[in-house]
């Protein structure tokens, strides 16, 4: 099914965003983490939320996507991984799956971790950010899994079931992939392990990665007053747009980008 629009992230953002493109009666398609992986899950208490004092990050989030739930939003748990334009719709993998809609809304928070030695040189040479898209290439060979998530263990054992041989790195702090032509090896905190492919799980990913040609600044995506970007049909709220990295900043954000991502495909709809 083709959506009108499709939001990237299930924080106050991007919920946000889906209950204001419900309220422009078009469809919308939520693809985040499990909520048990956005960063305010942790906040043991949120005081500065207009109108709902003293919740916990896990109440807050719960709450706010009831919210979207009830306003007709659809839901996907998975990690975007990339996405292409294709005619007048944007195309987003989700692991080793597609969906497809007439705008997006980017509202994936910030990516706090850096690419480590050899990760952008050997990406697609033994460099993974999906196992369940890429494992079958590496069966019956060794690998690692570098797990920052905690799905990242249910994924090595995905690997494991189709045979590869699993080295498993906890929340390396330190980790450098080495290899000329194709991965050799991968060393993390000081352990070396000779692998064929290193599977690297993170919670999010760089916009840049997401949408190649993105214009940022300073690591945060540039948006006008609509929060429209640089590339068309494409809109970003939230963290991911910069400071102040607040709740409430995400969620007035989310809402403008969601009645511009509405207005984008009622436009697109018109001109077939
Ligand atoms: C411990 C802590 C305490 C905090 N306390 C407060 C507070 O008291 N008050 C306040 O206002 N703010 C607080 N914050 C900040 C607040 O959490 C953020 O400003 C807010 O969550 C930003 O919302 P967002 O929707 O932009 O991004 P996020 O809430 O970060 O949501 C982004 C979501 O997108 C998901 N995602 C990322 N990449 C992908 C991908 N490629 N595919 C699928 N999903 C993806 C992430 O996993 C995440 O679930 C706190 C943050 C922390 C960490």
């Amino acid at each position: 099914m083709s959506y009108d629009v499709l939001v990237i992230g299930g924080g106050p953002a991007g919920l946000s965003a889906a209950v204001n493109v419900r309220a422009r009666g078009r469809s919308v398609l939520v693809v985040s983490n499990p909520a048990e992986e956005n960063p305010l899950w942790r906040a043991e208490k949120v005081d500065n939320y207009l109108g709902l004092p003293g919740r916990s990050g896990a109440e807050l989030l719960t709450e706010l996507r009831a919210h979207a739930e009830r306003s007709g939003a659809a839901f996907r748990e998975g990690k975007v991984l990339s996405t292409v334009p294709m005619g007048k719709e944007w195309y987003v993998s989700i692991g080793s799956d597609m969906e497809n809609a007439r705008a997006v809304v980017l509202a994936a928070g910030v990516a706090r971790a850096k690419k480590f030695p050899g990760e952008a040189e050997l990406l697609g040479r033994g460099v993974s950010y999906c196992a369940t898209c890429d494992g079958m290439l590496y069966r019956g060979r060794p690998v690692a899994v570098v797990g920052y998530t905690e799905s990242a263990r249910r994924e090595a054992d995905f690997l494991r079931s189709i045979g590869c041989d699993v080295t498993y790195f906890a929340r390396p702090r330190t980790c450098v992939i080495t290899g000329e032509d194709a991965v050799r090896s991968v060393t993390c905190d000081g352990e070396t392990a000779e692998v064929a492919c290193v599977f690297l799980l993170r919670p999010a990913m760089a916009p840049t990665d997401l949408f190649p040609g993105l214009a940022v600044e300073g690591g945060y995506v540039t948006v006008d007053r609509k929060m429209a970007t640089n590339l068309p049909g494409v809109f970003a709220a939230g963290d991911c747009t910069g400071g102040p990295l607040q709740a409430a900043k995400a969620a007035g954000e989310g809402l403008i980008a969601g009645q511009s991502a509405a207005a984008w495909a009622a436009a697109a709809e018109k001109e077939g």
